[in-house]
């Protein structure tokens, strides 16, 4: 098994002992972009001074700035089944909790797309319980087909990433079959008796299928994959390493790794007590992860939900995170039960900003609030993907892409302040392209859009 947890421990061990200076080289490595060896994030991981803490996110923060500029990708959760047969001690849907428990019906699905559309979301995450009976692969190909199909005025949902249980290469193939975008599981936890305890009696208690489901998806055809632990349940320093190696192991095997990373922490959720997790993550060692992995693998999409409070996802997009979402309900029907006031969520969370509120802080702290969705739809995928973001030529894309779906957004769904914003900033960014024929190319989408045209992109 490619998780070898001495190896691990040892790596750990080992650099507890780094000097000042040994650390100093490390960091030195890591701002000339040199990539980083398990050793090397090893030490990272055990840094405890500050001045290099303050180094560290300073490094994390420039490289953030030069491969994605100030772009942030927005997308929204839309929870289809709360069945679930496992037994995870951590979470609200666990099959020993007893409640109501449902799955949406298409005609369902399609009044939360429409609602999400009315929003401008562009990009949605399909999250379901794992359950082959009551939420069987047909039932999430049905709802893939019924998302993409539905349309509300100009809204459309152009990128489904799913989130399903691990399964089989058959049923991956089928989901690539299906136009799915990044096929989404996280380990939960790389430590094997952790993830043994956290997973008692059900099916998802097998540490080994489930570590090698992106295997699965890779030969089913599914080429990006996105990965994640949540943290708070075995030591973090041992969960980064754990995703470090996942990722060259897809990269060694497949010619690619995580295209995306995301970063839960444990929350309260029903029928769990917080205080029986003893490795609950601090928001100072939390923006410490972000950090290192953002340095670790500069190219790697880095995803944070609304689970965090409004205050850490603005500290986490200056270390690293490049994807949010915005306005989330994490309930089954939990769009419109929100619209009707009444609110029903898998854990407790913290940002409840509208996606315009989200929008405008954005803007006013000078990020580019983006629902591009070009790559998939462009056939740059996988290791395509990853030739483009590593030459640098990325920033030709997103940037322009950026501006031209903030510049949709402001038309179908903005008001009088976020017009004023958004316009001033798209205008202030598209004067700063350096490249002419792109400059070109999107003054003249943000009239076309304002022609009426839409979903323009490269
Ligand atoms: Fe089910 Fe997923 Fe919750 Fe586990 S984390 S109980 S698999 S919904
Ligand atoms: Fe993402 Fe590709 Fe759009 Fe850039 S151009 S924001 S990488 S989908």
């Amino acid at each position: 098994m490619f998780i070898d947890h001495e190896h691990i421990y040892n790596l750990l061990e080992e650099a507890k002992n780094a000097s000042k200076e040994e650390i100093q080289e490390v960091l030195d490595k890591a701002k000339e972009r040199k990539g980083l060896s398990h050793k090397d994030i090893a030490i990272l991981l055990q840094v405890e001074d500050k001045e290099q803490i303050e180094e560290m996110f300073k490094i994390a923060g420039d490289i953030k700035k030069s491969i994605y500029g100030n772009r942030i990708v927005l997308f929204a959760p839309l929870y289809v089944s709360d069945y679930c047969v496992n037994n995870c001690v951590y979470c609200g849907y666990q099959h020993c909790n007893k409640f109501g428990r449902r799955k949406l019906s298409m005609k369902e699905v399609e009044e939360e797309v429409k609602i999400l559309e009315k929003m401008g979301h562009k990009r949605l995450a399909l999250e379901a319980g794992e359950d082959p009976v009551n939420c069987d692969i047909n039932y999430i190909l049905d709802v893939i087909s019924t998302v993409y199909k539905t349309q509300k005025d100009n809204g459309n949902i152009r990128r489904i990433n799913v989130n399903i249980a691990a399964t089989t290469v058959e049923e991956y193939r089928k989901l690539k079959e299906a136009n799915i975008g990044t096929y989404i599981l996280f380990q939960e936890t790389y430590h094997k008796p952790t993830y043994e305890k956290m997973h008692p009696n059900c099916l998802k208690s097998d540490y080994e299928y489930h570590l090698t489901a992106f295997d699965r998806a890779m030969e089913g055809g599914i080429d990006d994959v996105g990965g994640g632990v949540l943290f708070g349940l075995a030591d973090y320093k041992f969960e980064v390493l754990g995703l470090m190696i996942h990722n060259e192991h897809l990269e060694e095997k497949f010619g690619v790794g995580f295209h995306t990373i995301s970063f839960p922490r444990i929350r309260k959720a029903e029928g769990m007590d917080l205080e029986t997790f003893p490795n609950l993550v601090d928001d100072e060692t939390f923006k410490k992860i972000i950090a290192i992995v953002r340095i670790a693998v500069p190219f790697t999409g880095m995803i944070l939900s609304t689970r965090e409070s409004a205050d850490m996802r603005r500290e986490a997009l200056r270390y690293g995170i490049s994807q949010i979402s915005a306005g989330s309900c994490t309930g089954v029907g939990g769009y419109k039960e929100r619209e009707e006031g009444k609110i029903v969520d898998q854990f407790i969370l913290e940002d409840h900003r509208s996606p315009i509120q989200v929008l405008k802080e954005l803007i006013d702290a000078k990020y580019i609030p983006s629902y591009c969705t070009a790559c998939y739809r462009k056939g740059r995928t996988g290791d395509r993907f990853m030739s483009l973001a590593k030459s640098g030529n990325i920033q030709y894309v997103c940037g322009p892409n950026a501006m031209t779906t903030l510049m949709e957004y402001i038309l179908d769904y903005g008001d009088e302040e976020l017009r004023e914003k958004g316009e001033a900033l798209i205008r202030e960014e598209a004067a700063k392209i350096e490249r002419d024929d792109i400059k070109k190319l999107v003054l003249n989408n943000i009239e076309r859009l304002k022609n009426g045209e839409r979903d323009l992109y490269i």
